[in-house]
């Protein structure tokens, strides 16, 4: 079966076939730093994790950028509500952002464009729409895109607003559906804003969220790329809008694949910090979740499912984390290299079809679980074969490239750990030769580097 996902522009599954062979152009509408991000926030980042970490393990190579919204709306207010400099605030959570997705072993982006180190490729994107007749100029200096000049305005959350008269124009960031608004690409100085303004042709102003992405995104990824996400709350008005305003000003088709997850719902409702069901990833570490079990809870669900995250399913994912943790260990120890030539289960497949399925998370992991049951069985049963151990140990290998659910509770040793840098250093340098000298080293230490999809990992060898 070849890898299907969902459009939601089509609104249909689509054989997923990338516009240059081999290489995934990937882009994820990243945090706006004007606090701490809150779990439905990486409800949506576990989701984009998943989707490349996949396309990894299929062989693809990604390429993923992810935009810091570090001036909008929301970070201006926030930086005048606490009296701070907007940079100093952004800093800080951005920061924090980082921080969790370490926690969560979220794959870092290849890059991560701040929309204040890209305001002149918006202002050129602007000057694009104005010249192409897709935007004008309100007589304070802001610019707005008119919706009625292309025809498509609509398409991705399939409404027909042709027929409707545009009733005003928009200077906020977010509007209703039912009431589509030219909305603002610039937007000009207001003396409250003291010093947050950059210099353009239509004089001081800043950019709207929404072109902050469209521009972030072509000029990583070049105008047209392969897919886009984010989570449904995003589809409009933002990601309208970024058709709207890429389609329009490049003349070239922009996106092949949008794709959304759903809602993150707490305790079966919205999060609101006044409900006490507001969680930010450092609270629930605090009451004793970790990366692995957070992972476990999110990717469980279809991401086109909403998700109710409830205080009770930490038990469970507790269970199975340590399960599936004792049974790789248990295979390691019965044999703990995997031969270049090692076979997989038969579940590998079914597994693997499942993902490729549109992800379907709690399809494969069911699947994975009937043989984690099965192998347990012979496991105590005394009845496991050396080879049955290699391909069980490279199965959760696999599985573990995608869901990363295996607790890593060996300390590795500052020497081991240090030499694993300079040998991941000299890797990126092409350097191979240093890298088998370290890779040696390490060995004499007593542990095994292993250059996996996610990074090398460490263990340590068979005494
Ligand atoms: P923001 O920082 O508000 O721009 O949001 C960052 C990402 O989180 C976006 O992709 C949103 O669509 C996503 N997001 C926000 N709230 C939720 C939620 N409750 N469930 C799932 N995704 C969400
Ligand atoms: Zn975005």
């Amino acid at each position: 079966m070849s890898t299907q996902f969902y459009n939601s522009l089509t609104r249909k599954k689509e054989i997923f076939k990338p516009i240059e062979p081999g290489k995934v152009k990937l882009y994820t509408c990243g945090p706006t730093v004007y606090d701490t991000a809150h779990i439905g926030n990486f409800r949506a980042f576990m989701f984009e994790d998943l989707l490349k970490r996949y396309l990894l393990l299929k062989g693809f190579e990604v390429n993923h950028i992810m935009n810091i919204t570090d001036v909008d709306d929301k970070t201006i207010k926030r930086s005048f509500d606490e009296n701070i400099p907007i940079s100093e605030l952004t800093k800080k959570y951005t920061g924090r952002f980082f921080e969790d997705l370490k926690v969560l072993k979220i794959l870092p982006a290849d890059n991560y464009p701040k929309a204040t180190n890209h305001v002149p490729a918006m202002v050129r994107m602007i000057e694009n729409l104005v010249k192409n007749k897709n935007a004008y100029i309100a007589d304070d200096g802001s610019v707005y895109f008119a919706i009625d000049s292309y025809h498509d305005y609509g398409q991705l959350i399939n409404l027909d607003f042709s027929q409707q008269k545009r009733s005003n124009r928009i200077l906020a960031d977010e509007y209703t559906k039912e009431k589509p608004q030219d909305f603002v690409l610039w937007k000009s100085w207001k003396e409250k804003e003291g010093d947050i303004f950059w210099d353009s042709p239509w004089g001081k102003g800043r950019p709207g969220w929404h072109i902050e992405c469209s521009a972030m995104s072509t000029e990583y990824l070049g105008n047209h790329f392969d897919i886009h996400c984010g989570g449904v709350d995003n589809l409009f008005p933002h990601h309208e809008n970024e058709i709207a305003q890429s389609v329009c000003a490049t003349e070239e088709p922009f996106v092949n694949i949008w794709m959304h997850c759903e809602y993150l719902l707490v305790e079966k409702g919205k999060m609101s910090k006044s409900q006490g069901n507001y969680f930010r990833i450092s609270d629930l570490i605090e009451k004793g979740f970790s990366g692995e079990i957070l992972r476990y809870i999110l990717l469980n669900t279809h991401y086109r499912s909403k998700l109710n995250f409830t205080m009770d399913k930490k038990h469970e994912a507790e269970q199975v984390i340590q399960r599936i943790t004792d049974l790789y260990d248990r295979l390691l120890s019965i044999n703990n290299t995997v031969e270049n030539n090692a076979s997989l289960p038969k579940e590998y497949s079914q597994f693997e079809r499942a993902l490729d399925n549109d992800l379907d998370t709690p399809v494969a992991l069911a699947i994975f679980f009937e043989w984690v049951r099965k192998t347990n069985i012979k496991l105590d049963s005394d009845s496991l074969q050396e080879k049955e151990a290699e391909s069980g140990v490279y199965f959760l290998d696999k599985v573990n490239s995608i869901f990363d659910l295996i607790k890593e509770n060996i300390e590795v040793p500052k020497e081991v750990l240090d030499l694993v840098n300079v040998r991941q250093k000299a890797r990126q340098e092409n350097d191979w030769v240093l890298s088998d000298k370290l890779r040696y080293k390490i060995n004499d230490l007593g542990w095994i580097v292993e250059d996996t999809l996610t990074g090398q990992k460490c263990k340590p060898l068979k005494s």
